[in-house]
């Protein structure tokens, strides 16, 4: 980050990071979704690149974002856009979001969509699809065979 790129992007950049996922433990931030914040007088324009097209989450989280940053004084206006000129992967998630996701128990693709999905407490590949909508349309169930834990894993961008 620049050192001009100070006050109110600064804050709206802090802001974000206070924004979670509603379904995980992580900010926008650390799961990488914000790919440009552009301040303009008091209105900001935030892109944000969706997990999942499917993903009603991601509607919630526009709505969070937009709340967030009204409450920043000097911001008046927020238009929060999404962005599909680049396809969402896990690489855009930071360390501390990735460590967040195993801690809760998340397994993740390394690369797009690869079976066999590896269990996140055991190690072992000896899993299988248990339920592919999971609680969630952004998320599907495994069950690993090997330590009997459900697994819940992200669903790649189809
Ligand atoms: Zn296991």
């Amino acid at each position: 980050m620049m050192q001009m790129t100070v006050g109110l992007e600064k804050q709206v950049w802090d802001a974000l990071e206070t924004v979670e996922d509603p379904e995980l433990p992580i900010s926008v931030t650390d799961l990488g979704l914000i790919q440009e914040v552009t301040v303009e007088g008091a209105s900001v324009r935030v892109r944000m690149i969706p997990t999942y097209s499917a993903c009603p989450a991601i509607e919630v989280m526009r709505q969070d974002i937009r709340r967030r940053l009204l409450e920043i004084s000097g911001i008046d206006h927020v238009d929060v856009q999404l962005s599909f000129e680049e396809p969402w992967t896990m690489n855009k998630m930071s360390e501390r979001g990735r460590a967040r996701l195993i801690q809760h128990g998340l397994s993740m693709p390394s690369k797009l969509q690869i079976e066999p999905v590896e269990c996140p407490f055991c190690g072992s590949t000896n899993t299988v699809l248990e339920n592919p909508f999971g609680p969630t349309l952004c998320r599907a169930i495994y069950y690993c065979n090997h330590c009997q834990n459900p697994i819940e894993r992200f669903k790649s961008p189809a």
